[in-house]
């Protein structure tokens, strides 16, 4: 049989085509129901370790118990009163995860030692300096500082909501797209790991920033599991994955499809105005419910807060990596040429449909991707 989206020969048994990835078997023409990178989960889902660790599908098992027992150790640590080592194990835990993922998958084969070091440590660097500077010179004196009868107030808000989420953004798209803007690290999958690297590098600054009072407090002190246990849950998983996928949202944008880099493109503005809104969002609600007199109940508010957010985030990364993974398909058909179509080779113009965004074949009359005429835009004198 032939595939009716790139014209591939295919054979009676395929369920998928080999060249484009249409469904074959259902009229699921978007794929929503068969993720790219893992086709027995939902495109709109929160399957964590697909979306945030796509080339670790093979054992996701693993990295899940690995994430649970980072953050288990913490929790552990916490209860014990422990509380360096606790604010420590979750401020490092998820980054340790993350990197042991990449030497893992092998991801950039020889070099993942200095080209993870720049990523983590520029940004956990340059994030420390930002929050330390904005706590110590800042328009306003920190929340912790604060008595708990004051209120919030509109320097103090626009600090938490607006200042430290632009900057901290700005901070962690250094090191990535110094990365990714190189022709070895250009691919939309380099992008999203550097840019969650990055991001879980910021998270743990913040955590050591924050908490810094519990880290030089004493090795021992008693503690109220109702307030720590969901303050690990926070800060050990919660934020570092809220703000590590926005980053990577950015990033696998910046460094797109196909050869080379695609830098500072319409999708990357909108990517990075996605990761800035996640983290305004995030920065918004951590402020304002700091100010819960009830710490219990003050943690569990932000937590949620955070899962919200996180959970829109992850359905944003699966779709960007699944549309990503689409199109990369077809260009390649589009580039190399199949069944009938003319090859359009590597440096040609590439048409793309105008309302799904999908590269065209040669001479296409219609979009293979999702059925428009090509003349709805483009007379034949055009072309
Ligand atoms: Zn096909
Ligand atoms: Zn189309």
């Amino acid at each position: 049989m032939e595939c009716p989206q790139c014209a591939a020969r295919l054979p009676e048994v395929a369920h998928f085509c080999h060249r484009c990835g249409r469904d074959m078997r259902t009229a699921d023409l978007a794929r929503q129901r068969s993720f790219a990178v893992k086709p027995d989960e939902a495109v709109a889902s929160f399957a964590l370790i697909s979306s945030v660790m796509p080339r670790g599908i093979a054992r996701p098992r693993t990295y899940r118990a690995a994430l649970l027992i980072a953050v288990g150790a913490a929790l552990v640590a916490a209860l014990l009163g422990l509380l360096p080592v606790a604010v420590l194990l979750a401020a490092l835990g998820v980054p340790l995860v993350y990197i042991v993922y990449v030497y893992d998958v092998n991801l950039w084969e020889d070099e993942p030692i200095w080209v993870s070091a720049l990523a983590f440590l520029l940004t956990g660097v340059l994030g420390a300096a930002l929050l330390v500077a904005v706590r110590t010179w800042g328009p306003e004196p920190t929340l912790e500082q604060l008595p708990v009868a004051g209120g919030p107030s509109v320097v103090g808000f626009l600090t938490a909501a607006l200042l430290v989420p632009v900057l901290g953004e700005i901070v962690r798209q250094i090191g990535p797209l110094i990365l990714a803007s190189r022709p070895r690290f250009d691919d939309l999958m380099d992008g999203l790991t550097f840019g969650i690297i990055s991001g879980v590098a910021y998270s743990a600054a913040d955590t050591i920033v924050r908490h810094w009072s519990e880290i030089t407090g004493g090795l021992v002190v008693p503690v109220d599991p109702l307030t720590w246990i969901p303050l690990i849950f926070l800060e050990g998983l919660v934020k570092p994955l809220l703000i590590g996928t926005a980053t990577g949202i950015a990033c696998a944008e910046f460094a797109g499809l196909g050869t080379g880099y695609d830098g500072f493109t319409l999708r990357y503005l909108r990517g990075l105005v996605e990761a800035i809104g996640a983290n305004v969002a995030f920065g918004a609600a951590m402020y304002l419910l700091g100010f819960v007199t009830q710490p219990a109940l003050r943690v569990g508010l932000q937590l949620v807060c955070g899962a919200v957010i996180l959970a829109i985030l992850i359905i944003r990364v699966r779709t960007v990596l699944h549309v990503g993974l689409m199109e990369a398909a077809l260009e390649h058909a589009a580039r190399r040429g199949v069944g009938t179509s003319v090859p359009v080779g590597a440096t040609g113009d590439l048409q793309v449909c105008r309302r799904c965004e999908m590269p065209l074949l040669s001479d296409a009359e219609f979009c293979t991707a999702c059925g428009t005429a090509v003349q709805v835009w483009l007379g034949h004198g055009q072309r």
